[in-house]
C-alpha cells in the first residue's frame, strides 16, 4: 500500500518515531497468528501502526489514542487515505483520561514511556481473559540495560519507570509475560484465567 510507504517517509522526516519494521512485522504476524480482532492502542502517532494492524484481515476493529492534536490531524488524513475509518476509531484525548468503551483482545501500549504502569492499570480491566497486553520500547535505545551512558537527569528518571514497569510485569501474577528483543524491545502479557 502506498499510503504505508508515505507514512514511513513523513515519519523520517518530521521524527515520527513509529515502529521499527521488525517491530511492526512482528506485531502483525502476532495478529495474525492468535485471531485478534478487536485492539486498543494507546499512542497513535500518526496511524502508521493502527492502519499496519488494520490491514492484517479485514475484521479488525481498532480504537487509537493520541493526545497530540498535529498526529491526531495527521492520523485521521491518513486513516481515510487508507480507508478504514470504519474499522479505526481515533480519540483525541490524553489516555489517562480517555474512556473507551468495550473489551479487546489486544492493548499495545506505545505513548509516553513513564506513565506505562499507568496505562496498563488504567486498561487492563477492559482486555478479556487470554488476551495480551504488548508494549513497546523496553530498552529505550539501550538506555535501560546501560544507564551509566545518561547523563541528563529527565531520561534517568523515565529509564527508572521503565525498569520498575519491566519488574511490575515480572511480578504480575495475572500474567504471563515475555520480553522480546526485537525492535526497541517488547514486552507480551497475556492474561491468565481467574483463579488458575
Ligand atoms: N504507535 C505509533 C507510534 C506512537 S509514538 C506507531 O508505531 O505508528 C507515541 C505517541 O504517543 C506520540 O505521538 C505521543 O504524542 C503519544 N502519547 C504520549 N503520551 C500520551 C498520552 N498520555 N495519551 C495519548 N497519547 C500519548
Ligand atoms: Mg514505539
Amino acid at each position: 500500500m502506498d499510503i504505508i510507504k508515505e507514512m514511513e517517509a513523513y515519519a523520517k522526516q518530521y521524527n515520527v518515531p513509529i515502529m521499527e519494521s521488525e517491530g511492526i512485522e512482528f506485531l502483525c504476524n502476532f495478529i495474525r497468528k492468535h485471531h485478534i480482532k478487536r485492539i486498543l492502542e494507546v499512542g497513535t502517532a500518526i496511524g502508521y501502526s493502527a492502519i499496519c494492524m488494520a490491514t492484517v484481515d479485514e475484521n479488525i476493529e481498532v480504537v487509537s489514542i493520541e493526545r497530540d492534536t498535529e498526529r491526531y490531524h495527521c492520523a485521521v488524513e491518513n486513516v481515510n487515505a487508507a480507508k478504514l475509518q470504519k474499522r479505526i476509531t481515533l480519540c483525541h484525548e490524553d489516555a489517562l483520561k480517555c474512556e473507551v468503551t468495550g473489551s479487546f483482545d489486544l492493548i499495545f501500549i506505545d505513548a509516553a514511556k513513564a506513565q506505562y504502569l499507568k496505562f496498563f492499570q488504567r486498561y487492563e480491566k477492559q482486555l478479556n481473559i487470554g488476551g495480551w497486553i504488548v508494549s513497546d520500547n523496553l530498552q529505550f535505545h539501550g538506555f535501560v540495560e546501560h544507564p551509566e551512558i545518561i547523563r541528563s537527569r529527565h531520561l534517568r528518571q523515565m529509564v527508572r519507570k521503565i525498569k520498575n514497569y519491566i519488574e511490575f510485569l515480572k511480578n504480575n501474577g495475572n500474567y504471563d509475560t515475555e520480553f522480546v528483543n526485537i525492535g526497541d524491545g517488547v514486552a507480551i502479557s497475556r492474561k491468565k484465567a481467574e483463579n488458575l
